[in-house]
């Protein structure tokens, strides 16, 4: 019997509020209704919600413009997803298993299984799926509960690598 774990990336007020500097517009925002459909449909298993969060110095910043800093409104959950509680993971990099405790986290309730939405599909999404595959986690991502800043080719060549690369199953 396999045990599952939904990891949600990025779903944090930085990236899907206006007001703040990484906004991804739209396009993010439109994976928000079919993620909560999930959530409350699959309200059986576990939620771990991995969250962008900086040091005011983070090196992170040599590659993107300054977001999240620690203690601010942009590091928290979007009021959407409140109703569905789950694990807040902290992470400071791409890949949400380097310097964190999602695989702690993994080992202790034993998943085998992992199932992840939210933000950017070529970022966080890929780089994550990828450090799961290498631990030999069985890994899914659903294709409407992910979205990216970038262009749509680009979000369908992060799809298609994790499929035909990473041996990720996309739902
Ligand atoms: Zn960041």
């Amino acid at each position: 019997m396999k045990t599952e774990v939904i990891l949600v990336i990025d779903m944090i007020k930085g990236f899907f509020q206006e007001n703040f500097p990484l906004y991804g517009g739209d396009k993010v925002r439109e994976i928000i209704p079919y993620v909560s459909e999930f959530l409350r449909l699959y309200s059986h298993i576990p939620i771990i919600y991995l969250c962008d969060h900086h040091a005011p110095d983070d090196k992170e910043f040599q590659m993107l413009p300054p977001h999240c800093i620690e203690g601010t409104e942009e590091t928290e959950l979007i009021e959407e997803l409140r109703p569905y509680p789950g694990i807040i993971v902290p992470k400071t990099r791409f890949n949400g298993l380097y310097q964190t405790d999602l695989e702690d986290i993994l080992r202790k309730l034993k998943v085998d299984t992992v199932t992840i939405m939210g933000i950017c599909t070529d970022i966080s999404v890929l780089f994550t799926a990828a450090a799961l595959r290498e631990r030999d986690y069985t890994v899914r991502v659903a294709a409407q509960g992910v979205a990216s800043f970038s262009s749509l080719e680009i979000q369908h060549f992060a799809l298609k690598q994790m499929d035909t690369i990473l041996g990720v199953k996309i739902i």
